[in-house]
């Protein structure tokens, strides 16, 4: 595409639809980049946007894991990315999801993930052609400011476009703990509980475990340097992860799969001192009570991760480069749809048959 018109498709609140639309392409101010989107993927917390079981201004452009190329630059100053390489015309970028003003109290507290007045491209309100923010449009417009990263040659597009979201976030987690030697067990297959199986594998860690309800993830997991696999909605395979002699025998449990069942599963699985870190419940769920005994008796540390730090996105970036020969990261994408099928391409991905649906531009 190109010219001055921009192709986008909104959420304007209908459940399971997105509409295309056509908008003008905005004039940029100092400072700002507008980007041409060649790759993008759905994540499953757009799912739940377009299911309605999460709400967000509406209407808004979705999608926040992209891929894009530079197409024009307003700024007096060379801009330069996370990196300090300059940015320029024709190069191929992604960016952090979450915009950090780098002043307020928390920015200043070395919280930019938690900033007070954060912006998160692919979850502001669409309101004019100034508002091209989310991933599921041709154009989308960087504020000044942004963590801008030149991605690495030789993989695929459609892998890199999650890695500022479920990527970078699995490298936050893998921050707060220092997993080598250590007895690792993940909760829940998706991409971000994948991710952490990964790089836990990849950063030596003595055994690394993954427990998901879906058969599919747990042998993906596998791939993914899972050495021991739980798959829930197997009998055999159950009774193994429920058996008390699989209990106290994690240093570390990592949280991504949303389920209420887990915290009280990870409370037995973890050794004395062992270290919990909960990045999956994102969302409203069942408040459950967790025994403060057990946390005492075990010395337990429990911590909540939650966005990320610009240069967790430079970790999963070098992390997807350095280990693109060991894990096989093409599995990752089903199926690749083109924008003017953004409703099939949701369709599909509903369907839950692969990690990520790619849109291609
Ligand atoms: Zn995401
Ligand atoms: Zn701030």
């Amino acid at each position: 595409m190109g010219g001055t018109c921009c192709t986008l498709a909104l959420f304007e609140g209908e459940l399971n639809k997105l509409n295309q639309k056509t908008v003008e392409l905005p004039d940029l101010e100092e400072g700002e980049i507008l980007a041409q989107t060649s790759c993008a993927t759905i994540c499953g917390s757009d799912l739940h946007t377009i299911e309605g079981k999460r709400s967000e201004p509406v209407p808004l452009i979705l999608g926040h894991e992209m891929i894009a190329k530079v197409k024009k630059i307003k700024s007096e100053k060379p801009i330069k990315d996370y990196w300090g390489q300059t940015i320029k015309l024709g190069d191929t970028i992604t960016w952090s999801v979450v915009w950090s003003c780098d002043e307020c109290e928390r920015c200043l507290d070395n919280l930019p993930q938690k900033c007070l007045n954060l912006f998160k491209y692919g979850h502001e309100r669409f309101e004019n052609s100034r508002s091209l923010n989310g991933a599921f449009s041709e154009y989308c417009l960087l504020r000044k400011n942004t963590k801008i990263y030149k991605v690495p040659n030789g993989i695929e597009e459609s892998v890199l476009s999650p890695s500022n979201c479920a990527t970078a976030t699995a490298a936050s987690c893998i921050d707060e703990v220092n997993v080598k030697n250590k007895t690792v067990l993940v909760q829940g297959g998706g991409l971000l509980g994948l991710m952490i199986c990964a790089m836990s594998n990849f950063h030596g860690a003595k055994k690394t475990a993954l427990v998901d309800m879906k058969q599919d993830r747990t042998e993906m997991a596998l791939q993914f340097g899972a050495q021991d696999v739980f798959c829930l909605s197997d009998k055999i395979s159950k009774n193994q992860y429920l058996n008390e002699s699989s209990n106290n025998s994690f240093d570390v449990v990592f949280e991504c799969s949303g389920s209420t069942e887990a915290m009280s599963d990870a409370m037995k699985k973890l050794k004395i001192n062992g270290e919990y870190i909960l990045a999956g419940a994102v969302f409203p769920t069942t408040k459950k009570s967790i025994d403060p005994e057990t946390i005492i008796r075990k010395m337990l540390t429990i911590k909540g991760v939650h966005n990320y730090k610009p240069h967790h996105l430079a970790k999963a970036l070098t992390f997807l480069k350095d280990s693109k020969d060991r894990f096989p990261y093409e599995k990752i994408v089903g199926k690749t749809f083109p924008l003017q099928e953004i409703n099939s391409a949701v369709s599909y991905a509903q369907k839950g048959l692969s990690l990520r649906t790619a849109i291609k531009f």
